[in-house]
């Protein structure tokens, strides 16, 4: 390989705009993009390489002494790395919340990184720092609806905040419990708020045990990451038992109270507006109630089902949403925004101020420093592509993408209910659904005696690990799978394969070939064989 020379002139040109179109760092930029075109369009998720090879690959672990030409580093990383990825824009990857982009993101994306603004301070992002609020605000709009007055005070406002802009529904989640924290254990008087003298402090003040948060088992686990580092401690989220995959607005209450009597605060109920595993939204107008009355903050993690607020059909299966003391919504699920792009919003635009934090040569008190109020500090310009897209799509846009994949699941339901060795364990309520091979016979027997359940469904989840993994390794599709409790099977935990339909481009013909390479998988495998050999 040849070595690039080390000197400040080659360093230099490194980091110079290339000139005419002709150059060669314009002829790279093609070569990469037409790659990158050619990877997206094969219709397979990815290559039949096994990751102990491709990590010989990566193997080195000295840092490489000399500069290397950049043209030849990108054809290394052709190589290497995009021939070896993922590919989430196939049609036949529907096992992930992550899926395929609008292609203007890939131009959009030049920009951002063009311009590299960084969004903690106004220093660094002038137009960028109004673009983000409005942005906020305009998904504020979206849950709240508050009238045009509210909007008018405090979309701009130095001193409030409609939300915090972050990299995903983690953060989202952990900036909501921050908040909900540091309101719960404010300053009362001669104690300083337990954002300046500690959780410790902040309880005994309070005359707390123990502070937990409340949520169903199907509860994403960043919620358990937020109380471990909000000092509540693991055991502290409370995850209560959901076998009909949503939150028991009694069973809160209940556990609510008893908790209270024991000395302890309940210091936020989680609803979750579509599940990770199964798309469910809890009883959110209930759980609003159940708040209320134990006085704690009450979040929706909307990171993935935020979005049908788009859509007039079928907003109403988040309703009381807007009786939500804050929302995460991740602009990169529904949304088709590139990762990177999270939101949490507060209905209360003081609320944002419990987690305020001044430094002197930066974030100076009254300025309109988004780094005050948000968790990260240098962020860069993602919520530009929120704002296009926000524009490229318009309501009306999303509203067709939520529709078209909701009604896609529903009939990619049907399809798995009308096949004879398929059983549809979660109905989609969003775009996502659980089921998982189960053959006819097998059916028909625990049909006729519900008990020999248990026996066979120890031999279905290894049919279904085992057909989800060779398909997987086949490359052509990917669906993914987990572990549930379901109400048909009660206590019984069982394996099934998760679907996701993110992407507008699946076809109804790609969900029946699935289906069919499943099928094909797994009656030709041993675990079938054996299961339909102790059918009687
Ligand atoms: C994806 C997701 C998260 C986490 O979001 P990240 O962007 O991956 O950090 C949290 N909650 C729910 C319900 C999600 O679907």
């Amino acid at each position: 390989m040849a070595v690039a020379e080390v000197s400040l002139e080659h360093l230099f040109r490194v980091f110079t705009m290339p000139e005419g179109k002709d150059s060669k760092l314009a002829q790279i930029e093609q070569h990469l993009s037409d790659n990158l075109a050619d990877f997206l369009s094969q219709h397979v998720v990815t290559k039949v390489t096994s990751l102990e090879q491709i990590e010989q690959s990566f193997a080195e672990f000295n840092v490489p002494e000399h500069p290397e030409f950049v043209s030849e580093h990108a054809a290394n990383l052709l190589e290497k790395l995009v021939a070896n990825s993922v590919n989430t824009y196939s049609p036949t990857f529907i096992g992930h919340m992550t899926s395929a982009l609008p292609y203007f993101h890939l131009s959009l994306a030049k920009l951002l990184v063009g311009l590299n603004q960084n969004l903690v301070k106004i220093e660094t992002s002038k137009a960028f720092t109004p673009l983000e609020r409005q942005v906020l605000g305009m998904m504020h709009e979206l849950v709240y609806a508050q009238k045009s007055d509210f909007y008018n005070t405090y979309l701009h406002s130095a001193n409030h905040a409609l939300g915090a802009f972050c990299s995903g529904g983690t953060i989202a989640n952990v900036t909501a419990l921050w908040v909900a924290r540091n309101k719960a254990l404010a300053a009362d008087g001669v104690f300083k708020g337990v954002a300046r003298e500690g959780l410790a402090a902040g309880l005994a003040h309070y005359g707390y045990k123990k502070m937990a948060i409340l949520s169903s088992r199907r509860g994403h686990y960043s919620l358990s990451k937020s109380v471990d580092i909000l000092g509540l401690g693991r055991e502290q989220l409370i995850t209560l038992d959901c076998p009909t995959q949503r939150l028991s607005p009694e069973k809160a209450l209940a556990f609510g109270k008893q908790y209270a009597e024991q000395g302890n605060k309940i210091l936020s109920i989680v609803g979750v507006a579509g599940t990770t595993e199964t798309g469910h939204v809890d009883p959110l107008n209930e759980l609003a109630d159940v708040a209320q009355e134990l006085g704690c903050h009450f979040h929706v993690d909307a990171a993935w089902g935020g979005a049908t607020l788009f859509s007039s059909t079928h907003r109403n299966i988040l309703k009381g949403i807007e009786r939500a003391d804050s929302v995460t919504i991740d602009a990169h699920k529904q949304m088709y925004v590139p990762m990177g792009a999270g939101m949490v919003l507060f209905k209360d635009p003081n609320d944002s101020n419990a987690v305020r934090h001044h430094a002197n040569y930066i974030l100076r008190a009254g300025s309109k420093d988004l780094g005050a109020t948000t968790l990260e500090g240098s962020r860069n310009g993602m919520a530009m592509m929120v704002y296009a897209s926000l524009h490229i799509f318009g309501r009306q846009g999303y509203e067709l993408l939520i529709d078209q994949s909701i009604e896609k699941a529903k009939i990619f339901a049907r399809m798995i209910q009308s096949h004879p060795d398929f059983e549809l364990i979660t109905h989609p309520t969003l775009s996502l659904l659980t089921y998982r091979v189960n053959p006819q016979e097998v059916q028909q027997q625990v049909k006729a005696d519900p008990s020999l359940s248990v026996k066979f469904n120890e031999k279905l989840d290894k049919l279904t690990v085992y057909v989800q993994k060779q398909q997987r390794e086949a490359g052509k599709s990917f669906v993914s799978r987990t572990r549930m409790q379901t109400q048909a099977y009660g206590e019984q935990t069982m394996t099934v394969f998760r679907v996701v339909l993110a992407n507008p481009l699946t076809t109804e013909n790609d969900l029946q070939n699935i289906l069919d390479e499943q099928i094909t998988i797994a009656s030709k495998s041993q675990n079938w064989a054996e299961l339909t050999k102790d059918v009687v």
